[in-house]
């Protein structure tokens, strides 16, 4: 399990390091900013939504290696998507983070590498905090999104 949690560690500090779809969109068709209070991270999303797919989403922001790295695996996991596909990512995202499901990384499942994330509670609102900015970005909230 240690050398597991190894890996997970680099894939989160390469994600960190070189963040993927850091960047603005040219055409966004929906777009929120994120701010997670107890770290300090902040992260705007923006996505192009077009014949009911996720075309497009990129990120920007600053924050710690966690949010950063979830950012940078969101976006990569959600394009391509329905955005009900998306959500139920985001759902499954959040019940391995808390606890509530068992990640498996057997089956590739590229988003097992944050499920140590569990075993330091005030990290939580870090995963989940560029899934929560997504969610508003595609129902179009106006408000910016808080963890608190
Ligand atoms: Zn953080």
């Amino acid at each position: 399990m240690s050398e597991l949690r190894e890996l997970y560690q680099q894939v989160i500090l390469d994600h960190h390091k070189k963040p993927r779809n850091f960047r603005k969109l040219a055409e966004p068709t929906g777009a929120a900013e994120g701010y997670n209070p107890l770290c300090g991270d902040r992260v705007s999303v923006e996505l192009e939504l077009a014949d009911g797919v996720i075309r497009e989403v990129a990120f920007q922001g600053t924050g710690c290696a966690i949010s950063r790295a979830a950012a940078s695996v969101m976006t990569s996991e959600v394009r391509g998507k329905t955005p009900e596909d998306a959500l139920a990512l985001f759902e499954r995202f959040r019940a391995m983070v808390t606890g509530d499901a068992e990640a498996d990384p057997e089956a590739g499942d590229r988003l097992a590498v944050f499920a140590g994330v569990r075993e330091f509670p005030a990290r939580v609102k870090c995963a989940t905090l560029p899934w929560h900015t997504f969610n508003a970005a595609l129902s179009g909230a106006t408000e910016p999104v808080s963890t608190e």
